[in-house]
């Protein structure tokens, strides 16, 4: 299955979750088991077995994501959650969305100092969110290898956020 045909899965769902946000729906691609199983391919290949200690997986679209991709490099998969839902001790960071504000915390033991971390998400928007979950992740010791989403709204600019980050996505807008 190419990019194309995956792409062509991609359900554009005009203001939701507010007016003037066209809501990029990934749903039929997980549930299309050829293209679910090339996305996750793909973000292995570009990364390579080996290279990964933990797979951190954003909440809630990126959890989906993030352990298949860490159970074929043999990794361990962490979440990055919305403020309050970790039970734990957390550290957080606060940052703006393409629609809002929002707070994320991750466990402050969830990785290891030095572990080599992949952070995954479903759509990188203005990459605020990818900042922060990568900011958590340093925060704690983790050393960040990459940055993977498979949608990336281009017209946003999130990479020029992410200059220092190996950041693959592989359906651009
Ligand atoms: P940002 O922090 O602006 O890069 O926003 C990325 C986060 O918001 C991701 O977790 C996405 O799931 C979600 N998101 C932002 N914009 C959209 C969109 N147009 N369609 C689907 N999800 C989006």
């Amino acid at each position: 299955m190419d990019l194309d045909e995956i792409r062509a899965l991609v359900r554009e769902v005009p203001d939701f979750p507010e007016p003037g946000i066209v809501f990029k729906d990934i749903t039929p691609v997980l549930a299309d088991e050829n293209a679910f199983s090339t996305i996750i391919d793909l973000i292995v290949v570009h990364f390579g077995r080996g290279n990964v200690d933990k797979v951190v997986g954003i909440e809630a679209r990126g959890f989906i994501l993030a352990a298949p991709v860490a159970y074929h490099f043999g990794a361990g998969v962490v979440p990055v959650r919305k403020k309050g839902k970790l039970p734990w001790s957390t550290v957080e960071e606060s940052y703006a969305l393409e629609y809002g504000e929002a707070t994320l915390e991750l466990h402050e033991d969830a990785v290891r100092p030095g572990e080599r971390v992949l952070v995954v998400d479903d759509v990188l928007a203005t990459g605020g969110t990818a900042r922060a979950a990568a900011s958590l992740v340093e925060r704690i010791g983790g050393k960040v290898c990459g940055i993977a989403c498979l949608i990336e709204l281009e017209f946003l600019k999130g990479r020029e956020r992410l200059t220092d980050y190996d950041l693959f996505t592989l359906i651009r807008y």
